[in-house]
């Protein structure tokens, strides 16, 4: 139970990557809360399956684009499970559309939650962090933001700049021994990726040397290696979760 007596918060953690990263850092020993925005029956489960491994949890909902949420669900946090020492952005949105017919409104949105959801949160983690010395920010990033990915230009600018926002926070916070990393998931089976057709599914199948699709808990077990104890000396880093897709890329 490397994690015992830890606090830590998972974005978007009642379903898909989020959820299983909730339960790997649960079976470390962490005390859990799951922030959610409309999926309140999927985080009560999530909420009940780490308690079913014995740690505590807590579900807050708040939409990680509005600021004063932010501030709110980190209140929450604190007065209940305590300082967050563990902090996951995992909560992200898709709005695909080719460049010529993307709308202002999918691309603000989609920044608003994956870019500005990470800045307010990070932000707020930190202020505690820095106090305790101590933190873990691991962000959920993706390979779109490494190598791009056609239909998503919102989407891959996105997680680009949350990788730039990793390195430079890793920088800032390293002294205070907090470090500071991304994960970059390839084709991960969840909600996200389950409405794509078949003919674009064939077509990643072909780009992944590994010849399948991730899980939630591939993504998981990267990151809870980040939040470990054994992973100090790590930080400012992009760790691809992808079955190869994008190495050298
Ligand atoms: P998912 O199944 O669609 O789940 C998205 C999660 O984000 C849900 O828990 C959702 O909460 C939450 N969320 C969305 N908007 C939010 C907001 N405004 N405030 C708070 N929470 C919000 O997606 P997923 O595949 O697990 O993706 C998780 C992360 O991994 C995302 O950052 C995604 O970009 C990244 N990723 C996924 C893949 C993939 O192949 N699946 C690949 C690369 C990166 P509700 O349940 O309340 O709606």
């Amino acid at each position: 139970m490397k994690l015992s007596g830890k606090t830590a918060l998972v974005t978007g953690g009642g379903r898909g990557i989020g959820r299983a990263v909730c339960l790997a850092l649960a079976r470390s020993g962490a005390a859990v809360a799951v922030n959610y925005t409309n999926g309140e029956q999927a985080a009560e489960e999530t909420r009940a399956l780490i308690e079913a491994l014995g740690a505590r949890a807590i579900i807050v909902r708040a939409d990680v684009a509005d600021p004063a949420q932010c501030e709110e669900l980190f209140s929450r946090v604190g007065t209940e499970l305590g300082d967050i020492d563990i902090l996951v952005n995992n909560a992200g949105i898709t709005r695909d559309a080719l460049l010529p017919r993307m709308s202002n409104e999918d691309f603000a949105d989609v920044i608003g939650v994956n870019l500005f959801g990470a800045f307010y949160c990070s932000r707020l983690a930190s202020r505690s962090m820095m106090k305790k010395r101590y933190g873990r920010i691991v962000s959920i990033a993706s390979v779109a933001g490494l190598i791009g990915n056609a239909g998503q230009a919102n989407y891959s600018a996105s997680k680009a700049a949350v990788i730039a926002l990793t390195k430079t926070a890793a920088r800032e916070l390293g002294r205070r021994g907090i470090t500071v990393n991304a994960v970059a998931p390839g084709f991960i089976e969840t909600d996200m990726t389950a409405a794509l057709g078949e003919n674009i599914r064939d077509e990643m199948l072909r780009s992944i040397p590994e010849n399948r699709f991730g899980s939630p808990e591939d993504v998981a077990a990267a990151v809870a290696f980040l939040c470990s104890d054994e992973a100090a000396y790590i930080t400012g880093q992009v760790l691809a979760v992808d079955g190869g897709m994008t190495m050298g890329g």
